[in-house]
């Protein structure tokens, strides 16, 4: 049986960090186990720097193979940074501190249904301070299996600003049993405020190399290894991106269509076409995707409000359940937003790649295509263009993601970017 850490894909560095830190961990709550604290404050990381005071320095301890109370995992998407977060959250809860994969703590972490750690996936564009204060609160508990309170926020950088102000404050005077596994693309201010960025320690994660994702979809997926490699390839070291293609035929379908795109481009109408197309996509891909999740949610709630009660006090209780089902809808909206910026990037992540295996193949550069089925329409376009056309274009593909990012409507920015495309 694999250990939690198994699935971090060609992170050896960064899992070599995390298994010290659990081990530290552990030796925390074995001395706290021996001897008793107290006043219920001496059985945090604070006694295992004491400990060691006179061996070493408490910095030296940090900064080496101990453990702290607040973590930020950074890397590009895809790059697993939940993976790793979820990992060492389970490793915090193994019975044997390793992350054995096989005890309880582990398993129960791994499947999400451990009482001592919460994982907080925003669904809308931002992580709302209620939220955030509630779990804030929630995390000062008493780990009811004796071990770690666990606090891992997927997308640190959507923290709204207030939510992140309540997180500096629970960051600056932790709880001796709480920890807060935050993860976000970097530790730029854009991304993580500076002043919670300084209390964490960092587990950068970089891009895995596609050998790496190719051996793990064959491992673990049971994917033909040319089926792995050929995705582990096109999906730019994104390793759920990865098993998506090998898996899902319609991924595969909706990769194609993108990356007919550089091929359609003859005229002004083809490129509004083309933008047209690329939008409603990614549209449709994002409604199926939380179709299912909307439909449940509103169902759940309609059940929990009793739907069609009538008699004494019902009056109130639909005034009371529009609003409920009002803020429901707002939830829901805002996540279909963030779905559908999510694919439309895939979308424009898969056409970079494009860009640059035409880049590449004009330089004559010695690197393998992103994209091996359009190898042949990059070498025509590389031939076409020459590096500098390339370039351009590629350019202009990075230029609306970063947009629409900054917010420019997408079908806008996305219309731009065909015209470029198509004018080179
Ligand atoms: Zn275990």
């Amino acid at each position: 049986m694999p250990d939690v850490f198994a699935d971090l894909v060609g992170q050896d560095e960064a899992v070599d960090t995390l298994r010290r830190a659990a081990a530290a961990a552990s030796a925390v709550l074995r001395a706290a186990a021996v001897t008793p604290p107290t006043d219920g404050a001496g059985d945090g990381f604070d006694a295992l720097a004491e400990e060691s005071a006179d061996a070493q320095p408490a910095a030296a301890v940090d900064a080496g193979a101990g453990m702290t109370h607040a973590w930020i995992f950074t890397g590009p998407p895809g790059s697993g940074r939940s993976v790793a977060a979820r990992a060492f959250a389970a490793a915090l809860q193994c019975a044997y501190g390793t992350g054995c994969g096989e005890c309880p703590g582990c398993h129960t972490t791994m499947t999400g249904t451990h009482a001592d750690v919460r994982m907080v996936v925003p669904e809308g564009l931002s992580i709302g301070v209620n939220e955030m204060r509630a779990l804030v609160l929630r995390a000062a508990s008493t780990p009811s299996g004796g071990r770690w309170q666990v606090v891992v926020i997927s997308d640190a950088d959507r923290l709204t600003e207030a939510a992140g102000n309540a997180l500096l404050k629970a960051i600056e005077e932790p709880p001796p049993r709480t920890v807060f596994l935050l993860c976000a693309p970097s530790t730029h201010p854009d991304d993580i405020s500076v002043t919670i960025r300084s209390r964490c320690r960092v587990v950068p994660l970089g891009q895995p190399a596609p050998e790496a994702v190719a051996e793990v979809l064959a491992r673990r997926d049971g994917v033909a290894p040319d089926v792995a490699r050929w995705a582990a390839a096109a999906a730019q070291g994104h390793v759920g991106r990865a098993r998506r293609l090998a898996r899902d035929p319609e991924a595969r379908k909706r990769r194609e269509a993108v990356l007919a795109v550089p091929r359609r481009l003859t005229g002004v109408g083809a490129a509004f076409d083309a933008a047209s197309a690329l939008i409603e996509a990614a549209e449709a891909e994002a409604e199926a995707s939380v179709a299912e999740a909307d439909a449940a949610e509103r169902a759940a709630l309609e059940t929990a409000l009793g739907a069609g009660g009538t008699g004494r006090g019902a009056a109130g209780a639909i005034r009371g359940a529009a609003g409920q089902l009002k803020d429901l809808e707002k939830r829901q909206k805002s996540r279909a937003t963030r779905a559908q910026r999510d694919a439309l990037d895939r979308a424009l992540v898969d056409l970079a790649g494009f860009y640059r295996d035409a880049l590449t193949m004009a330089l004559r550069a010695p690197v393998a295509p992103v994209h091996t089925d359009t190898a042949a329409l990059a070498e025509a376009g590389a031939q076409k263009w020459d590096a500098e056309g390339a370039l351009r274009r590629l350019e202009a593909v990075l230029e609306c993601r970063a947009a629409i990012e900054a917010n420019v409507k997408p079908r806008i920015a996305v219309e731009a970017m065909m015209l470029s495309l198509w004018k080179g």
